[in-house]
């Protein structure tokens, strides 16, 4: 986990600094090392992110004017920290997948639940599982970008964060036919170049208000009642792709809807107008 510097927090509104500032978990399924960092860098091998990054590369004398043009209002209306607090609503969100060991339980889970559900997939890993981002897709549920290769977006330079985004959506159009409408950088990790670059691209960069740590918690109950105790109107359950998901998710679900919570779908969260 890397922190922002100083000068780039002091250009930034005081909602994102906060953002910034907190410290959000990484993933271990893609990154085997300690939880908080994230050392993965972009697959600057992969034919599907050279091609995006040529052409992030062609059109950079237009994208820097799209970019110097966005103001702060423009990049605070493109995140999505919580949705709307006057309705008991909230919405599940996993990230890190497709995984093959995993997504098929999960969908089955949700689809068992009659719960709607949003799947933050990493580029690369679509690439190499088009069956179960198909699947996904097919159940109705939401695609989001968790970027390509799942790298630290804070430490890349803007081209490679677009490029990062757009090699994902690309991947994520070939498979499913759509385009998404959401991204989640990895550990939450904020920049000013990957809010520009999520802006830039039409996307909703969006956060979470509970994380139950399924990945690396000892038990499910522990992972049960994380997710529930802060529980809100208007939250963001923070989830993975992973064993531990599928053996929580239909309690959490459960216990949430007994206490008077609806699970909408993230969509549901964007702002109007
Ligand atoms: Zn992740």
């Amino acid at each position: 986990m890397t922190r922002p510097n100083l000068v780039v927090l002091l250009m930034i509104p005081s909602f994102l600094a906060v953002a910034l500032l907190s410290k959000h978990p990484t993933t271990p399924l893609l990154v085997k090392l300690a939880p908080g960092i994230n050392n993965a860098s972009p697959r600057r091998n992969n034919p599907t992110w050279i091609r995006a990054r040529r052409e992030v590369s062609a059109g950079t004398v237009a994208l820097n004017a799209r970019l110097a043009a966005l103001t702060h209002q423009d990049l605070e209306r493109r995140v999505i920290s919580k949705g709307p607090s006057r309705l008991p609503t909230i919405t599940l969100t996993f990230d890190d997948g497709p995984h093959p060991a995993c997504t098929r339980q999960l969908l089955q889970a949700l689809h068992k639940l009659q719960v709607p559900a949003t799947f933050f997939v990493v580029g690369y890993m679509a690439e190499k599982n088009p069956d179960l981002v198909r699947a996904i897709h097919s159940g109705g549920f939401e695609i989001g970008s968790h970027t390509f290769s799942h790298a630290n977006l804070t430490l890349l330079s803007q081209e490679d964060v677009l490029t990062e985004f757009r090699a994902a959506n690309d991947v994520i159009k070939r498979i499913t036919g759509t385009t998404p409408l959401f991204c989640r950088p990895p550990g939450g990790d904020l920049s000013l170049p990957v809010l520009r670059s999520a802006a830039d691209l039409g996307l909703y960069t969006v956060m979470w208000t509970d994380d139950p740590g399924d990945y690396d918690s000892p038990s499910n109950s522990i992972v049960i009642r994380k997710a529930l105790h802060r529980l809100s109107p208007g939250g963001i359950i923070l989830m993975h792709d992973c064993p531990r998901a599928v053996e929580t998710v239909p309690m959490i679900v459960t216990k949430a809807r007994a206490m008077g919570y609806r699970f909408v779908p993230l969509s549901q969260y964007r702002p109007r107008g």
